[in-house]
Parts: structure tokens; C-alpha cells; sequence
């Protein structure tokens, strides 16, 4: 059995809102689970519900085998780390990170000797630098968000689980640390469950990812799955960056109509009125005029980005715009330029023929198509 399990969790705050709607999943020791959406959709309070900090509606949480609904925080066993810290201010930095065992009355050789060898592992003690006699205030952003991670680490809890522990660090700080975490987690061999709006850090960190979005997990699999195989067109818009772009297209027959062109689809068995086309801007090839598949588009609007560019352009014959990545050496001649949409890159998802699909559509309908 896994080490933790949710069974069918329901967070109900009132009729209308209702963050948490149903998930189940379970994580093992050593995998890195992150929890990725945008914000409000409901990642912590997942976490404050594994926590103890909040009651479920419905559904069960599993810990080691054992329903925990019933246990207060203190009696779960599992350690939470959160964006804004929460450290005691008035303690010192060994204090803040001894403070669980403490609590739990382990003897104070041990204490000492735990709380040293952590902040070692989190640099709190680095050559003649020492941490932790300060106090928070006396830490840098990055120090503190250190101890805290060391007061989660020092207690070899069975479950980790860390709410955006890096969003308040600036971005230089938060490479290095978010490497650092992995290396750290791989060694623990302990289920930790990761929440974060950042898709680098989700993509980056974890062994397994959870998109959620509405409450539900709208796609659980490893990064590279998530990213080659999104299981519906919200998933294919969150992750990756630039976005994919997605083309709300009208079929005839088996056939899709992108403007003057005609995209085939494999037979299915039933042959949807529309469809919604995604293709990454990193998967569009340049190509020429006079090669059988090329599509027409005019350049409307280019941005550098270092070591590639990213063109916005428009298909001609229609409204449609694609924006394409390609590396900064290439330069374009003429106003029409020419691309190719290869086959096998090419994502196609289920559409009714609402106009605005991110507002009126439920994402069932949004599926991929597997062709
Ligand atoms: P995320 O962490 O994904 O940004 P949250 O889980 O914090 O999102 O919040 C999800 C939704 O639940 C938000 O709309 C938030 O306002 C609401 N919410 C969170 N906690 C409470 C609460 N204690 N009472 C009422 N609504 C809450
Ligand atoms: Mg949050």
C-alpha cells in the first residue's frame, strides 16, 4: 500500500465553493509528487487537508496504511513547509528548527546532534558562516526559508509536504535551492507532495505531477508524459512555455480546415463537427514555398528572447495566429513566410463549437483525441 493515499477528498466551503471536489491518489516512498495549477484552484488547501489543518467533506486520507481523518496535526507524522515561513520570531534559528522535537520530548543530545548535522546538509552552517544562533529577522529571505525547510527535515516525518516553499525567493536564489531540494529529497526516501504555480519548478522537481484545476486532477503523470501527451486542452495551455498554441478548427469528413489547407485526421468512429488543434511553437518547422504541405502566414509581431525569437504570425486566408519559435541565427526574407505543421507533433482535443472554450466548455469536452 502507498505511503499516503487520498481517497475521493472533497473540500466544500459553501455550495458555491468547493476547491477541493474529488481526488484520489496515492504517492510512494521516494516520489516527489507536485501538485501544479493556477492560483486558487484548490493546491493548498489539498495540503492543509493531509495536514490536519482543515477537515474533509468527504473522502478519506490514508497515512502508512492508517485513515488519519480523525488525528489532529500534531498526531499525522507528516511535516509542512510554507511560503511564508512561519518561523517563531523571538527564537533562534536552532530553536525555530529544534522546536518540533522539542515538542516531542526527544533528548536534548539528540536534539543538538540532529539540528547540527540538518543545517549542515542546508548550508545554515557553511565553512565559518553559522546561522543558527540568529533570529529570523536577522536571516536573509533565502536563510530563512532554509531553517524552515531544516525544522521540516529534522524530524523525519513519514510525509513531507511543502506549499510553494520558494515563491518568495528571487529567481537566481530560487534555481539554486530548488536543485539543492532535489538532491535532498532524493536522499530522504519519504513521499513528498510539492504545490506550486510554477511549471519549471513542477517539471524540474518532481518524479510525478498532478494538474489540477475546478477541484479535480485533471492529468496525474510524469513531467515528460504531461508535456508530450497533455490529456485535455487546459493541460496542453498551462504547461510549456511559450504556450501551445491551440486552433479552434470546423472538420468535413475526416478532414480539418485551416484555411485553405486540409489537415487529415485518422478515422475515428465518431467524426467530431470541430476540433481544437494544438501544436507547440517549438515543434513548427520552417519550410518552403513550394513544399507540398508548406502554410502561408504573414509575420506580425517578433520578440527576442536570446537564443531563439518568437514570431507571431497570422494564416493566411484566415483570423488564426500561431506563434513560432525559432532559433535567433535564422533571418527571413519576404513577407510571406512558410511553415511546415509536422504530423506527428500535432495534438488534437475534443470541441463542441463554443466560441470562448476557456470559459463555457467543461473540460470533459475538451479531451484529447487519441488518434
Ligand atoms: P491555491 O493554493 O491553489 O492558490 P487555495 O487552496 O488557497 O488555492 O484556495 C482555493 C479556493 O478556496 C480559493 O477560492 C480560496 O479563496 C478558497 N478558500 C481557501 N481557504 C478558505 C477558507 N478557509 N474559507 C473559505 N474559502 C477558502
Ligand atoms: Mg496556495
Amino acid at each position: 500500500m502507498a505511503k499516503l493515499e487520498l481517497q475521493n477528498l472533497q473540500k466544500k466551503y459553501s455550495a458555491h465553493l468547493m476547491p477541493v471536489r474529488d481526488v484520489s491518489l496515492s504517492v510512494e516512498d521516494g516520489e516527489f509528487l507536485s501538485l501544479l495549477g493556477p492560483s486558487g484552484c484548490g493546491k493548498s488547501t489539498l495540503l492543509r487537508l493531509i495536514a490536519g489543518l482543515e477537515n474533509p467533506t468527504q473522502g478519506r486520507i490514508v497515512i502508512g496504511g492508517k485513515t488519519v481523518n480523525q488525528l489532529p496535526p500534531g498526531d499525522r507524522n507528516v511535516a509542512m513547509v510554507f511560503q511564508s515561513y512561519a518561523l517563531y520570531p523571538h527564537l533562534s534559528a536552532a530553536d525555530n528548527i529544534a522546536s518540533a522535537l522539542k515538542i516531542r520530548r526527544f533528548p536534548s543530545a539528540e536534539i543538538d546532534q540532529r539540528v547540527l548535522e540538518t543545517a549542515q546538509k542546508l548550508k545554515l552552517i557553511d565553512g565559518i558562516k553559522n546561522c543558527l544562533p540568529s533570529k529570523p529577522g536577522e536571516l536573509s529571505g533565502g536563510q530563512r526559508q532554509r531553517v524552515a525547510l531544516a525544522r521540516a527535515l529534522v524530524r523525519q516525518p513519514e510525509v513531507f509536504l511543502l506549499d510553494e516553499p520558494l515563491s518568495n525567493l528571487d529567481a537566481l536564489l530560487r534555481e539554486q535551492v530548488r536543485s539543492e531540494l532535489k538532491q535532498i529529497f532524493q536522499a530522504q526516501n519519504k513521499p513528498v507532495v510539492y504545490v506550486t504555480h510554477d511549471q519549471t519548478e513542477a517539471m524540474t522537481l518532481s518524479t510525478r505531477l498532478a494538474v489540477l484545476y475546478n477541484g479535480l486532477v485533471q492529468q496525474l503523470a510524469p513531467p515528460h508524459r504531461i508535456y508530450s501527451h497533455p490529456a485535455n486542452q487546459f493541460v496542453a495551455g498551462f504547461v510549456g512555455s511559450p504556450q501551445m498554441n491551440l486552433l479552434p478548427l470546423d472538420c468535413q469528413g475526416d478532414t480539418a480546415i485551416l484555411g485553405t489547407f486540409r489537415l487529415r485526421l485518422a478515422q475515428l468512429d465518431t467524426l467530431p463537427e470541430h476540433v481544437v488543434m494544438g501544436i507547440r511553437p517549438e515543434d513548427i518547422r520552417l519550410a518552403q514555398r513550394e513544399e507540398a504541405n508548406a502554410i502561408a502566414t504573414q509575420v506580425f509581431l517578433i520578440e527576442e528572447l536570446g537564443k531563439e525569437k518568437l514570431l507571431s504570425v497570422r494564416i493566411q486566408g484566415t483570423e488564426l495566429t500561431l506563434r513560432v519559435l525559432l532559433s535567433a541565427e535564422h533571418t527571413l526574407e519576404g513577407e510571406t513566410v512558410y511553415w511546415e505543421l509536422p504530423d506527428e507533433k500535432i495534438h488534437w482535443f475534443r470541441w463542441d463549437g463554443v466560441r470562448d472554450p476557456d470559459c463555457q466548455q467543461p473540460l470533459d469536452r475538451r479531451d484529447r483525441l487519441n488518434l
